[in-house]
């Protein structure tokens, strides 16, 4: 499953893979097919740097040092941008009614030296856990609505959580309505995400389905998966409500999306993963995300070995989802996109954790880990309106994050690759590497490469 890509060019990003049949060239934003010895001649251009003899390669060396260098600017540019938060999001808490089985949310993050019947009790038991403050929620929404009028951006708001938004229900109904309000007072546009597990009642789905633009669902895969890997904190399944849920959600027409985690239990299923959420859950828009073990503390989890069965898997399921009429993507490599690792300070999103602590990662569900003074950016109380974001050391968490590892300078994903993120921080660890031959690294490697040779077309 090795995939052979060459760096071609010493100082720009330009690639050559081999298919079976096919020479490519790939640099981010621009790919084409080339002969054997059309790629073998660029090669020897490129490193000698010398001027090129025929004519079309002439016009495709202008063409690759033109998209790569606008690439490397784009590249600098996203290492450059201040911090300018235009989104919004709230970790209400980190209550839940599901005990998903690898759930990395703050009950892991409370102790992680306990062992896992306490965690389990902790999270069932919801002892504790801190809840948002309004107040809180408002002073942030405050900030990120005068970036939203300064960069001529609707406002953003996203409820998340390490663990049920809708739990707090009142609270969460405040909350859309006060950010709607401060959106109001700044002269722009309100848009609304949540991502929810799907397990709340009729009435609560049809309000979220009125209050919001597009809604994340939550599930692992048909019954006898998701049962399994999402049920109720008491164990029972999650299937038939889940499947109310989006019942509810495709009658009211507002957009939904759904995410499942895939584990090394539902790995082999990918196809009927898709089948099930597009026949029977009725989504167009499906996420597949390798199970995230930031904390190495899930008893099942991916390994360097796994990474072709699981890459087959999600190229069937991809052609499937396409056959079928709907879109399954995978967030860690997006080609079409020049990006880094998942840190809020990256996407220029304000994440608020439940105690109020403002989080450069995503990971932080509550401010225990956020209190690494590494990740937590300040600490917003209900009394202070302030917020002097410490521009310096923001600028030092991205100029981190988006350190390029020496490896991936060899790499196709060099701009365009969230490395190991969550399981490998640049942020947090100096010393950190991707390593080579992990899961992650191999997976992505391999999709790049297919979307390479299935979207470029000959020249
Ligand atoms: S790179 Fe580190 S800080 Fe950034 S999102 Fe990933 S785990 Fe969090
Ligand atoms: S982490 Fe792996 S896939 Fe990503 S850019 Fe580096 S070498 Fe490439």
């Amino acid at each position: 499953m090795k995939i052979f890509s060459t760096r071609l060019h010493p100082d720009l990003p330009i690639f050559r893979l081999d298919s079976d049949d096919q020479s490519y060239i790939y640099t981010p934003g621009y790919s084409c097919v080339v002969t054997r010895e059309e790629a073998d001649e660029l090669h020897s251009i490129f490193a000698s740097n010398k001027s090129c003899f025929s004519a079309s390669l002439e016009k495709l060396t202008t063409s690759l040092e033109n998209s790569s260098r606008h690439s490397q600017e784009e590249w600098q540019k996203l290492c450059e941008m201040p911090f300018e938060p235009v989104c919004l999001t709230i970790y209400l808490s980190n209550h839940c009614n599901l005990r998903c089985s690898y759930c990395f949310a703050a009950p892991a993050r409370l102790d992680r030296r306990m062992d896992k019947s306490s965690l389990r009790k902790k999270r069932v038991q919801n002892i504790g856990l801190p809840v948002i403050q309004e107040k809180i929620a408002e002073h942030a929404a405050r900030i990120v609505a005068s970036y939203c009028v300064q960069k001529n951006r609707p406002f953003t708001l996203v409820l998340h959580g390490g663990g049920e938004p809708t739990l707090h229900w009142k609270q969460l109904q405040r909350l859309v309505s006060l950010t709607q309000d401060v959106a109001k007072e700044h002269d722009i546009d309100w848009w609304g995400y949540i991502a929810t597990n799907g397990v709340l009642s009729e009435n609560k789905v049809k309000w979220l389905a009125g209050h919001f633009d597009m809604i994340g669902l939550s599930c692992d895969g048909p019954p006898m998966i998701q049962d399994v890997q999402r049920p109720t904190i008491r164990g029972a399944g999650t299937s038939k409500v889940l499947e109310r849920t989006a019942r509810l959600l495709k009658q009211s027409g507002t957009p939904y999306a759904v995410r499942a985690t895939i584990t090394p239990e539902n790995a082999e299923y990918q196809l009927e993963i898709v089948n099930y959420i597009y026949g029977t859950l009725g989504a167009n828009t499906i996420h597949f995300e390798p199970v995230f073990d930031p904390w190495d503390t899930a008893t099942s989890k991916f390994l360097p070995a796994d990474a072709e069965n699981f890459v087959m898997g999600f190229l069937s399921a991809q052609r499937l989802a396409k056959q079928l009429g709907c879109e399954l993507s995978l967030s860690g490599v997006r080609p079409d996109e020049i990006h880094g690792p998942y840190c809020n300070v990256l996407r220029d999103v304000l994440q608020l954790t439940p105690d109020g602590v403002v989080s450069a990662c995503f990971l932080c569900t509550d401010g225990n880990k956020a209190n690494d003074v590494t990740i937590s950016l300040t600490k917003l109380k209900p009394d202070d309106t302030s917020f002097l974001p410490e521009l310096d050391r923001i600028a030092g968490i991205r100029r981190r994050a988006l350190a390029i590892p020496s490896q991936c300078f060899q790499c196709i994903n060099i701009y365009h690759c969230v490395r190991e993120c969550p399981e490998g921080c640049p942020v947090t660890n100096e010393d950190y590497y991707p390593r080579p031959e992990g899961f992650r690294c191999q997976v992505y490697k391999r999709l790049t490469a297919e979307w390479i040779f299935r979207t470029t077309v000959e020249r």
